[in-house]
């Protein structure tokens, strides 16, 4: 089929273009209306009906699928694997699911997780949704404050962690920083099932804390949970997004809807096959590894491949060892992840036979384009770019492979995917802009299903948020900005939350530069590996352009000289690809660059660095020490760059 006409259906048509969707999950009841949109921006899908998300994604593949593998685990931190068929994750899912009802938990009940990638955290989240409870997962090892505002906010009757995670062979112990969290906590959740890895010693506190496996012994071997028919639009699970200040902003997704899209996006997008096997190099605290490490693949009937570790323990070859071992079908990683890989000999990825690997998916962050040839080129397979936000739940923008097989356009993820009705409007005057000029993207009402229903009781701060920034119309903001061409391509030029102090916009002597443009100019140069763009105040020109850059030869960042040339060379480019106003003023040369835990650089600490100030709330920070790199990159060459500009 084309796609122009089906996507076209999906925008004109959506209740029929859904209901058609629908039939790829099974209803307890089937739904009366496809969608309530009587109370914009709100949207209320398959109303009436009555569905399971655990049902869906695990029982009604035992009978069909039950010896197949469903989720398999691998930790390189504990040199540990472990596999579930689907018979066994039902079992595994039931006995969790009775440990919770053990603790109180039914309906509506908020379950918060603080956990490390380990099966039980899959098993939780699917137990909660089973008991028709919600999912609150927070990213193992965050800090105490940020996790204590969210246990306010979610309000959880039980909370489901673990003695420790670990990190390229690092112990994080978790329970301090959970009995931590509690301590500061005005609500004070009424039990903490530990699954006790025994990686690092903790005292339970009495009369709240249980133990998994001791509980598990009560409940029996095979304990019978039936699954709790729930309608579509009670809210599966909540996920704070990554912002760090202020009160925690909780995305709530509901049931069926989600099930439907996440279902159809298996298909149309991933091209997964029912029995393959699904590898996502993400998180169980980021969207990306709820909709693309547990419920997708398992809605579809592939397997999961779950994966506790880096990229680079114990070397750089670990990804692709994992893809030969388990003979994965469809990969889903990060540019950041792919970025790093990069800097390492290509045999590391050629030494293992990848002939199972069909595509390489990447989301999370622009997807500049040598990175892609180099993906392209080692793997010789095709590599995919898609766009999408923690609030949608699953791709805005792609290549839809699965209805038709578009080309794919370099530094584009592609066009609007199905239901996503994607305008690129003016800032100031909400006015479509043409094709080719830059503008906010944002979607028109109704947002398909899947996406956000609400903030976590706050329906205000959903409107506010979201819909209020183009005065008159009703679409959903992305706070980024675009830039869209003839055939519908959207290309993603950074975050546009706050005009003026944006981190990933630049005004220098007034012009408007992207992050983006300059960082991918910049690494478009052979002799850089990753590379990190900030604006920092100037009294002359507003902003000045300044560059953090990884050297490839990370061993030659101590000649000076070499240094002097490269950055004299760095500066040329840019001017040369882009224009004089973006030649950079500055080019600091580091080993390594901050990134969240999700991988997205800090560009806003790193610019805070370079204005003195404080680089503000680091709970996210991937790796301390990376800002130290900039810190001493700053102290150290700030002399030397002045001078070779
Ligand atoms: P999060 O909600 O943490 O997943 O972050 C969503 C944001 O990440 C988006 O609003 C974009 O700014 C950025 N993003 C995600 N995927 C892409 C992509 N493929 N290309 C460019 N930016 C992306």
């Amino acid at each position: 089929m084309r796609y122009a006409e089906y996507y076209r259906r999906s925008i004109e048509q959506p209740e029929a273009f859904w209901a058609e969707q629908a039939v790829l999950i099974d209803w307890h009841r089937p739904w009366d209306q496809v969608l309530d949109g009587s109370r914009p921006p709100f949207t209320r899908w398959f109303v009436g009906g009555e569905t399971n998300l655990c049902h869906n994604a695990v029982d009604r593949h035992v009978l069909v699928r039950g010896n197949q593998p469903a989720l398999v685990w691998e930790s390189t931190e504990v040199d540990q694997s472990r596999i579930y068929t689907y018979v066994d994750l039902h079992r595994e899912v039931q006995r969790m699911a009775a440990v919770l009802a053990g603790q109180g938990v039914s309906q509506g009940d908020r379950v918060l997780l603080y956990m490390p990638m380990i099966p039980e955290a899959v098993f939780a989240m699917l137990a909660s949704v089973r008991l028709g409870a919600i999912h609150v997962v927070v990213f193992g090892g965050s800090a105490a404050a940020s996790l204590s505002t969210r246990i306010d906010d979610a309000r959880p009757k039980v909370v489901v962690s673990s003695d420790a995670g670990s990190r390229a062979g690092k112990i994080v112990p978790y329970k301090p920083l959970l009995d931590e969290a509690i301590e500061r906590a005005a609500h004070k959740p009424p039990s903490v099932v530990m699954v006790d890895r025994g990686l690092h010693a903790f005292k339970p506190v009495a009369g709240r804390d249980v133990d998994y496996v001791k509980a598990c012994a009560q409940a029996g071997d095979h304990p019978v949970v039936p699954c709790v028919w729930v309608d579509s639009t009670h809210p599966s699970y909540i996920l704070y997004t990554s912002g760090t200040t202020g009160k925690p902003k909780g995305v709530q997704r509901d049931t069926g809807g989600y099930a439907v899209a996440l279902a159809a996006s298996m298909r149309d997008i991933f091209c997964g096959k029912p029995g393959g096997v699904y590898f996502s190099t993400s998180d169980i605290g980021w969207v990306v590894g709820h909709s693309y490490i547990v419920y997708g693949p398992l809605l579809h009937g592939m397997t999961t491949l779950m994966y506790e570790g880096t990229s680079l323990h114990p070397d750089a070859g670990t990804f692709w060892r994992l893809v030969e071992k388990h003979r994965v079908n469809v990969m889903f990683s990060s540019p950041a992840a792919i970025r790093v890989l990069k800097r390492y000999d290509l045999e590391f990825m050629r030494r293992h036979d990848l002939s199972s690997l069909e595509r390489l998916f990447l989301a999370g962050e622009p997807l500049d384009e040598p990175t892609l040839r180099w993906a392209e080129d080692a793997l010789r397979k095709p590599v995919m770019d898609n766009y999408w936000q923690t609030e949608t739940g699953w791709p805005i923008l792609g290549i839809p492979s699965g209805v038709e097989a578009l080309k794919a356009n370099p530094g584009s993820p592609g066009v609007a995917m199905p239901g996503y009705d994607v305008r690129l409007l003016h800032e100031t005057t909400g006015a479509p802009v043409p094709v080719g000029v830059n503008g906010v993207v944002t979607i028109r009402w109704p947002l398909p299903p899947g996406c956000i229903q609400t903030v976590w009781g706050d329906d205000e701060r959903f409107v506010a948020t979201y819909w209020n920034s183009v005065p008159g119309q009703q679409v959903y903001s992305t706070s980024d900005w675009g830039v869209v061409d003839a055939r519908g391509y959207v290309t993603i030029l950074g975050r546009a939350d706050t005009p003026g102090r944006a981190n990933d916009v630049i005004y220098v002597a007034g012009h408007r530069l992207y992050t983006r443009n300059l960082e991918e100019s910049l690494s478009s140069h052979p002799a850089v590996a990753e590379v990190a763009v900030v604006g920092v105040a100037d009294a002359v020109k507003g902003q000045a352009v300044v560059a953090f850059v990884v050297p490839r030869d990370l061993a030659r960042t101590g000649d000076a000289g070499w240094r002097t040339g490269l950055e004299a060379d760095l500066k040329q480019t840019v001017q040369a690809q882009l224009c004089a106003a973006a030649r950079p003023e500055r080019v600091y040369f580091v080993g390594r660059l901050p990134r969240t835990q999700s991988g997205k650089l800090l560009r806003r600490s790193i610019q805070a660095l370079c204005e003195h100030r404080d680089p503000g709330d680091l709970t996210t920070l991937e790796d301390p020490l990376a800002l130290t790199h900039i810190r001493d990159a700053l102290a150290q060459q700030g002399e030397q760059a002045t001078t070779a500009g």
